[in-house]
């Protein structure tokens, strides 16, 4: 996922809000060689405005907590997550040769720059606006890694797969935290719509256009759950039309995970138990 966004200077106020994602499940019952299957790098960067973002993400252990989420697949290989500098490239990426997640500081930056100075006109906090993207962005770039390592396969375009992917984990952590993951990556994929030039070689992009991943993942929201996102359509952030096919998709999803993904992770969900109910077997 590349962004094309060039840095300023971070302001101070906003990064001890980077925790990825508090509500997730943490250190279940994994066993030794599962935990050594993950490894995480903080890479210093050289960029010093970059020092703050560097110091708040490695204090809050934010790669540590999403390795905590990764260590309930049994992986066949070690996944790295990395955070890095990345001269200037706002970017974040799964590559398989060296089976490594990387996120730029670069990136985070961007993500940071984005967020309204204390909320948006939609009710967007600041604190969600950074929280929720730069969740969404580390699970969607260990979506390709799991999609890679478990040799999943998969109909359609591997990016679309990913946001799926990524929306379903998210969604299922506390309600709360999912809700604010929501508002804050919905405030991104919304904003950087706003600012997308499209034209025709937009629709060549391996990626969905902003919008598109906006509506996909209100979407699945709404379809998780109507009636806690009921807000979703009623304040027209999704089109009715699109809305009444969203519990399908949602179900769809959550389909393709019980059959491709759930075998893998280290204790099976009890039989037929739905995915919503074996995802809090996890919790700690
Ligand atoms: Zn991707």
């Amino acid at each position: 996922m590349a962004l094309r966004i060039h840095s300023r200077t971070i302001p101070a106020v906003v990064l001890m809000v980077m925790a990825l994602v508090p509500g997730a499940p943490v250190h279940a019952r994994s066993d030794p060689r599962d935990r050594a299957r993950v490894a995480v790098v903080y890479v210093p960067p050289s960029d010093p405005a970059h020092g703050e973002i560097y110091r708040a993400m490695r204090r809050q252990r934010v790669l540590e907590r999403l390795g905590d989420v990764v260590r309930l697949v049994r992986l066949p290989r070690r996944l790295t997550f990395r955070l890095k500098g990345c001269g200037g490239e706002p970017n974040a990426w799964y590559d398989p040769a060296s089976r490594s997640v990387t996120m730029c500081y670069e990136m985070a930056a961007a993500v940071v720059r984005l967020a309204p100075r204390t909320t948006s006109p939609a009710g967007v906090t600041r604190e969600q606006a950074i929280r929720g993207p730069i969740a969404q962005i580390l699970v969607h770039e260990t979506s390709h890694a799991l999609f890679h390592l478990l040799r999943v396969p998969i109909f359609g375009r591997e990016e679309d797969a990913a946001d799926q992917l990524a929306s379903l984990l998210l969604l299922h952590l506390a309600p709360l935290h999912a809700r604010d993951v929501v508002s804050g990556s919905g405030y991104f994929f919304a904003t950087l719509g706003r600012q997308e030039p499209v034209d025709k070689g937009s629709f060549a992009d391996v990626h969905g256009l902003s919008w598109q991943r906006f509506y996909n993942l209100v979407c699945l929201a709404y379809g998780s759950n109507p009636a806690r996102y009921a807000h979703i359509v009623a304040k027209g952030y999704l089109p009715k039309e699109r809305a009444d096919t969203c519990v399908e998709e949602y179900g769809q999803v959550s389909y393709a995970f019980e059959r491709l993904i759930v075998p893998h992770l280290s204790a099976r969900p009890r039989r037929g138990q739905r995915l919503q109910r074996a995802w809090r077997v996890y919790r700690p």
